[in-house]
Formats: structure tokens, C-alpha cells, sequence
């Protein structure tokens, strides 16, 4: 009979994501195969190998992938790839490893966390304050382990998750307890067919199946957000942040007087931003966030305010790396988009030796000229092609070095710098031009900053 045919599961890409989903499918009866078309790491074949489960690498069989009831598919595949096509055109369920995690969830709780930038600091902070509140709880997404692997192997009463958007595209089900939109602002637009409104529309997916029931925690003060919710329905307990009191009418967030401010449920918590351990107003809104999720999840005023304090911020964001002859160094190599660069030179008040350039993602600069022009002393392009940042800063600063290395730019930046400057790397790109990854810049920029 075919109720009784053990159902098919097909993982396409062997990372952290799909290793997860296809232990946990295996442990749920599903017949498991996973594919993947480069080079599966010895760690996770070595899981598949234990678990038993039915692998390929350096290839995809599309008969047997084609055979699938369901597809889970990693967050880095596109939907353009031929095989992708092929699985949408044979009309097979394609779920993301966040929505097939969901169905097993039980009665556990999620705080699920998207935005453009932010996403992993506030996933940090929010865990951070939950942990210390002795919650059961998990970090997972993309840091960490994998939400179907913690389900599968070691399953919590609360999770905190950081979803990106493609995690977002296919959800079905999936309905956090609390949804966090902390901004949006344009990137990955190559996934999006180059339009912005898709990306935009995909990151309002994580609120799409919520009812009054869930909350649905926004920055009231993006444009794009704004712009979106009044002219959608949105069906959640919506709970804003903001900068200014005015435009929270009962709960919410907002900044005054240098204080941060969360109202929920009749309470109000206040604490001075100086309390807070990460800098910058960016960091006021993921402060913001977390707090009022950690709020909704009933967590003590006096007990999140304890702990705000007591958050270490991240490496490779806004990071003090040391402070040499009197110039300040900050490796701020996450940030690989013109917003998140925004952010951090409004957070600084010295003068400012900026290196920026890298992989150039199409990038427009105009939104940062009028704050260079206002704290940046001197632009250092690093990259394999800085056309791009020449072009956009040719007679904003009067200073700007090309450079193709870490060691250069780092010698360059320090050359230009003074007594009681910083100098900044935010690079505004990707790093693949000379990096393995944001985190190989970073620390490629400790060391050289320690070598001077
Ligand atoms: P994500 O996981 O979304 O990439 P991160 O927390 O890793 O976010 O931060 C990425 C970059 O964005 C860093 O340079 C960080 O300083 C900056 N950033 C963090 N929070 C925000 C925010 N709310 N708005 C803009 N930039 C931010």
C-alpha cells in the first residue's frame, strides 16, 4: 500500500545544514540520500558513514533525486541551477533545514532572527539572555550547529535562531514564537533576480504563517520595513524599536536620553546605552531586539539588564584589535555591505583611516560620502580591482592609496594615520578577491597589525 512506502527524503548540498536534516530524517523513518556536487568534508562524510545514510559527492543522480517525496535543499544552492529547475518543474516538495527542523520541533519555542546586518550579533545577544537566565536553550542557524541536527540530537525547550533569507524561500510551516526583522537593506541581489522588492518580500516570509498569538518584533525606523508593513497585513503581535518614544504607543523600544527603553506586558526596563557592552547605534537596535524578545519570553527586567553588561561582543565586528603608538585599530571585516560600513563610522569619534574594498558586490557609495566627508581622513582600497572605490571617493577625501594586500594596507593606513586616529577595516565587499572568508581577513588584519 502506498501509505506504508517509507518516505523518500533527498538532501541536495552536505554542509552543517544538511547534515542535520538528514540525521533528523533519519531518525524520523525518512529514506535518506544525500547528494552534493563538490567535495564533502571527512567530518560530515564520517557522520553519514555512521548514521548509515546513503550519500554521493562530486555528482547528483538525477533519477534518484528526482524520486524524492521532499527536498531539502542547502541555503547556498540557487533556485537557477539545472538540477533545481528540474526538482521545481517535477512538482517535488522543496523544504528549507529550518521548515523541515519545524516539523519536529514538538512543543519547543523559536525566537527566529533575520535582517540584512545584525542577525548574528543579536542571535548572540538573545541566546546570551536566555542562557543566563537558565533557559534550556540553543543557538542555531548559521552559527553554530544546525536547528534539525539539534532536534535530532540534542533538542532544547528554546531556540534561538539566525535565519537568512534563503533559509526564508522555502518555508512552508514554519512559524516562529517570535520573529525578528532587524533591517533590510540591499544585498545578495544576484539570488533575487537584482530586485530588491523579492529580497524584501522574502525576509517578511518569517512572519507570513504567524497569528495574533506570535510576535512579530520590527524596527519601526527602516524605510523599506515601514514602507512594507502599511501597505501588507500582517497578522502577528507586531512590537516595535525605534530611536524615538513617539513612535511606540504602547510596547516597544526606543532611545531617549541615552537611555534604551523596553515596555512590555505594563513593565518598563531601562538602562543606560553606556551599560551596554557592544558600541554604536546599530548595535542600540539589536540591543533593542534581543531585549524585548527576551521579554516576551519572561525573562526578569533586573536579570536581562544584569546580563546586557555582560554580553561579549563578537570578533570581526567592530572588534578593538590593539592600540599602537596612539592609532586605535578596529577590525570591523564583517562588514561586507555599504549599510553595515554606514554603522560603523557613525559609531566612531576619532578622525578615520578607512580601509575598504574587496570583492565589489555592485555597490552604491553615495549613501556614505556625507559621512566620510565628516570622519574620514584617509581611504585605503584594498582589493585585486579598487576601480570601483576610486571612482566613488575621487575628490570626497583627499587621501586614497590603491593597495592589493592586508600587509600594504595595513602599513599604508598606519603611514597616514596620527597619534589619537583610528583606522578602520570595513571593507563594504566580499572578501574572496584575497581572503578565504570575512574571518581569514580579520584575523589576516590582527596580524598585521600586530607585526607593525
Ligand atoms: P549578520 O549576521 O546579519 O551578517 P553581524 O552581526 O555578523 O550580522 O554583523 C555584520 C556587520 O554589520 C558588522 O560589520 C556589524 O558591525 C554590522 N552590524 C551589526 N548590527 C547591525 C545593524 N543592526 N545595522 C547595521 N549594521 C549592523
Amino acid at each position: 500500500m502506498k501509505e506504508d512506502k517509507q518516505k523518500k527524503l533527498v538532501v541536495l548540498g552536505a554542509a552543517e545544514s544538511g547534515i542535520g536534516a538528514a540525521l533528523l530524517g533519519k531518525q524520523q523513518g525518512w529514506e535518506v540520500f544525500v547528494s552534493d556536487g563538490g567535495t564533502i568534508k571527512d567530518k560530515y562524510r564520517a557522520e553519514l558513514d555512521a548514521a548509515g545514510i546513503d550519500y554521493e559527492e562530486k555528482m547528483h543522480t538525477e533519477a534518484k533525486i528526482l524520486d524524492a517525496d521532499c527536498v531539502v535543499k542547502s541555503p547556498g544552492i540557487s533556485d537557477k541551477v539545472p538540477m533545481m529547475k528540474k526538482i521545481r518543474e517535477a512538482g517535488i516538495e522543496v523544504c528549507s533545514e529550518i521548515e523541515f527542523g519545524y516539523r519536529y520541533k514538538a512543543d519547543s519555542k523559536i525566537i527566529a532572527i533575520t535582517g540584512t546586518n545584525g542577525k548574528t550579533t543579536t542571535t548572540s545577544l538573545t541566546y546570551h539572555l536566555l542562557k543566563e537566565a537558565d533557559y534550556d536553550v540553543a543557538m542555531v542557524g548559521n552559527i553554530g550547529y544546525s536547528f534539525a541536527r539539534q532536534i535530532a540530537t540534542k533538542p532544547h525547550q528554546w531556540y534561538v535562531m539566525e535565519v537568512s533569507s534563503f533559509q526564508l524561500d522555502d518555508i512552508h510551516w514554519f512559524k516562529p514564537d517570535v520573529a525578528v526583522l532587524l533591517n533590510i537593506t540591499p544585498d545578495h541581489l544576484d539570488r533575487y533576480d537584482y530586485n530588491f522588492q523579492n529580497y524584501i518580500n522574502a525576509k517578511f516570509r518569517i512572519t507570513e504563517n504567524q497569528t495574533e498569538r506570535e510576535f512579530f518584533v520590527v524596527n519601526y525606523d527602516d524605510p523599506n520595513i515601514q514602507q512594507y508593513i502599511t501597505t501588507h497585513f500582517i497578522q502577528s503581535n507586531t512590537i516595535f524599536f525605534t530611536m524615538s518614544e513617539h513612535n511606540i504607543t504602547n510596547e516597544g523600544g526606543f532611545i531617549n536620553d541615552d537611555k534604551m527603553n523596553i515596555r512590555f506586558n505594563g513593565e518598563e526596563m531601562n538602562m543606560s546605552i553606556h551599560d551596554l557592552s557592544t558600541k554604536g547605534k546599530h548595535n542600540q537596535y539589536n540591543s533593542m531586539a534581543a531585549g524585548i524578545s527576551a521579554h516576551i519570553a519572561g525573562i526578569r527586567k533586573e536579570k536581562i539588564r544584569e546580563s546586557f553588561s555582560s554580553f561579549k561582543g563578537l570578533e570581526h565586528r567592530l572588534e578593538h584589535v590593539a592600540t599602537v603608538r596612539g592609532v586605535e585599530f578596529i577590525n570591523d571585516s564583517k562588514a561586507t555591505n555599504v549599510n553595515s560600513v554606514w554603522y560603523a563610522l557613525e559609531s566612531m569619534n576619532k578622525p578615520t583611516v578607512l580601509i575598504l574594498g574587496g570583492q565589489d558586490k555592485g555597490n552604491d557609495y553615495t549613501g556614505l560620502i556625507e559621512l566620510v566627508k565628516e570622519k574620514v581622513k584617509a581611504i585605503v582600497c584594498m582589493g585585486l580591482d579598487n576601480a570601483p572605490i576610486l571612482n566613488a571617493f575621487e575628490g570626497v577625501v583627499e587621501n586614497i592609496v590603491d593597495t592589493k594586500s592586508i600587509k600594504d594596507a595595513v602599513n599604508a593606513a598606519y603611514t597616514m594615520a596620527e597619534k589619537d586616529d583610528v583606522v578602520l577595516l570595513a571593507p563594504a565587499c566580499a572578501s574572496f578577491d584575497l581572503f578565504k572568508n570575512y574571518e581569514d581577513r580579520g584575523e589576516q588584519f590582527k596580524e598585521a597589525v600586530r607585526n607593525l
